[in-house]
């Protein structure tokens, strides 16, 4: 049996390894139309600023290690260009000696993943303006800082991929202006949460050009000295990086005739395979069930296209496998001194679908307060109004981010609720975490919402018509002020509450929403018909002030 894969890089290279454990005896071939295999683009970024010091170590495994360790043949700058079905024959491009050769197969992986878009304003690229998708991008950049030592640079495109950019350029020394034609960085969270990473961004030096798009690019000779904006702005710059998205490569699953989903991707099964079962699909082209609305859907992230290649690998070999699990597109990035990672759905997909939900959010420390060097992170849980399905979660903030995002993608890839969540068995001790973790904590105040007890309020609802009770500090208040509340101090409030009409709709206020919490709670039972809490606190609705 002859086992052919198509690209060789996170799908294919985890496809080609699988399929080779479980089967000794089938001939498998890598065909790689680049001159890499298996690098790990996910750290190529790492490389600008210096933080991988070292190229090498970004090169995982080489056609020789694959063919001494695995008996896999690698034919590098090999690109399939067409595939005819009938016949189960690829015909293959070799780009060094421009011959068109075929190639039989009795399984075919494609993992071709995607194509790097820029602005029609961009293209084509000039001279210092580049995407950073391959190695041999990186090592273009890396040759053009080393010989030009720009002192600015703009990078387009504040998703993932850009914001990495951005901290690697700056940590160069370069001045470095993010420009992104939606209104905030990071599509994936909700607005506010994405207002903390942009607050973020903006204390260390970085210039952010949100909600505009770019009108020209002024160049002198082949090179780009400034890009103009519809706004009337112009930015100067040595170096540009676009990182403006990615289109799935499906031409030659298009010209093949598989069939093509609405997301752009192609339909496959849980087994990966396409409308076509001698086929597979994985990584970037494939499109996959989401896991909370059930549709097929297409993220682009490095973690299901090395699931769905070990599966396709493994079901190539034997001609059966575990199926493909749910996706919930749970991704995480560092910006700088931040961490901003979500899973699941946020507030605008959900309206989008129509799904109805209720959303809690929290401040809470990565680990016990009194233990040295706790960081504080804002955790946001969405969830369903009817059972406490958990929908998404998203959380910004300081160490631990990473772990609470993780456990909540855990409970949701199990269909968990918010009531299950509060009561996950977490491991604790002072310097990892708190007897109460912040997944309880949001989990609680999630309960407590769903209870009626006391509900939350969004914290970008109209207060307009409500007795508004803020709990805090004078301090705090004259920090963030909050305009038509009645300040009673949490403290006095057990003497004060005299003072507040028990008829009226109440929403207690505090910084965060703990200590609101108590005041709502103590309003609650003192009979107050409908008190509410504003969920996060002034600490996340001072960021409306967009
Ligand atoms: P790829 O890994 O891109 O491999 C596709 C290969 O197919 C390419 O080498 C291409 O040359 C080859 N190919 C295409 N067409 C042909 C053809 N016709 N013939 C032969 N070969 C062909 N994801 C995360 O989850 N976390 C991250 O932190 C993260 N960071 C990233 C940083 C960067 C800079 C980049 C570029 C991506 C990052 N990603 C990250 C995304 C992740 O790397 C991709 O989702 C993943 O690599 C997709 O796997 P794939 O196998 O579909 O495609």
């Amino acid at each position: 049996m002859r086992i052919l894969i198509v690209g060789g890089v996170a799908g294919g290279a985890s496809a080609a390894a699988r399929a080779r454990r479980l089967n000794a005896d089938a001939e498998i071939v890598i065909l790689e139309k680049g001159t890499n295999i298996s690098f790990a683009n996910c750290g190529l970024p790492y490389h600008l600023g210096g933080e991988i010091a070292n190229r090498e170590k970004l090169i995982i495994a080489s056609p020789d290690l694959f063919w001494n360790r695995f008996r896999i043949e690698v034919r590098t700058e090999h690109e399939v260009v067409s595939i005819d079905r009938a016949s189960k024959c690829v015909s293959i491009l070799d780009h060094r000696s421009g011959d068109l050769v075929g190639l039989t197969y009795d399984r075919l992986i494609l993992s071709t993943g995607s194509q790097p878009l820029a602005p029609p304003q961009c293209q084509p690229l000039p001279a210092n303006a580049f995407h950073l998708w391959t190695l041999n991008d990186m090592d273009r950049i890396m040759a053009s800082i080393v010989k030009h030592n720009p002192k600015s640079a703009v990078v387009i495109g504040g998703g993932f991929v850009g914001l990495e950019v951005v901290e690697q350029l700056h940590r160069r020394k370069m001045n470095v202006t993010l420009i992104e034609r939606n209104p905030q960085v990071l599509q994936q969270l909700d607005r506010l949460f994405a207002k903390i990473v942009e607050n973020h961004l903006e204390s260390k030096g970085v210039q952010l050009a949100l909600g505009v798009q770019i009108k020209n690019l002024i160049k002198r000779e082949d090179r780009v000295t400034a890009i103009e904006l519809e706004d009337g702005n112009t930015i100067p710059t040595d170096l540009l990086i676009v990182g403006a998205g990615v289109r799935p490569r499906i031409a030659l699953a298009e010209q093949a005739g598989l069939q093509i989903g609405i997301n752009g991707g192609v339909v496959v099964n849980e087994f990966m395979q396409s409308s076509d079962p001698s086929i597979y699909a994985v990584g970037d082209i494939a499109e996959l069930k989401h896991g909370v609305t059930g549709e097929l859907t297409r993220i682009p992230l490095a973690g299901p296209a090395n699931r769905g290649g070990r599966i396709a690998g493994e079901h190539a070999a034997l001609q059966h496998a575990s199926p493909m699990g749910a996706i919930l597109g749970t991704a995480i990035v560092r910006v700088f001194d931040l961490t901003a990672a979500c899973t699941g759905l946020n507030e605008t997909t959900l309206n989008a679908k129509g799904i109805p939900f209720r959303s809690a959010i929290i401040e809470a420390g990565s680990h016990a307060s009194y233990f040295p060097a706790s960081q504080s992170m804002q955790l946001k849980l969405l969830y369903s109004p009817s059972d406490g399905k958990i929908l998404g979660a998203q959380s910004v903030g300081g160490e631990g981010v990473d772990k609470r995002i993780d456990i909540i993608a855990t409970a949701m890839h199990f269909g968990g609720t918010v009531r299950q969540l509060a009561q996950v068995d977490l491991a604790y001790a002072p310097p990892y975490g708190s007897a109460k973790d912040p997944i309880h904590m949001a989990a609680f105040v999630a309960c407590n919402d769903l209870d009626r007890s006391p509900r939350l309020v969004e914290p970008t609802a109209s207060l307009t018509g409500k007795q508004i009770v803020d709990v805090r500090t004078e301090r705090e208040r004259q920090q963030i002020p909050l305009p038509n509340a009645i300040a009673i101090e949490i403290d006095h409030l057990a003497d004060r509450w005299t003072e507040l009409d028990p008829e009226l709709p109440t929403v207690v206020v505090c910084h965060s929403g703990k200590r609101a919490h108590i005041g709502a709670c103590f309003l609650l039972r003192k009979g107050f018909q409908q008190v509410m809490n504003l969920t996060g606190g002034m600490s996340i609705r001072s960021l409306m002030s967009l």
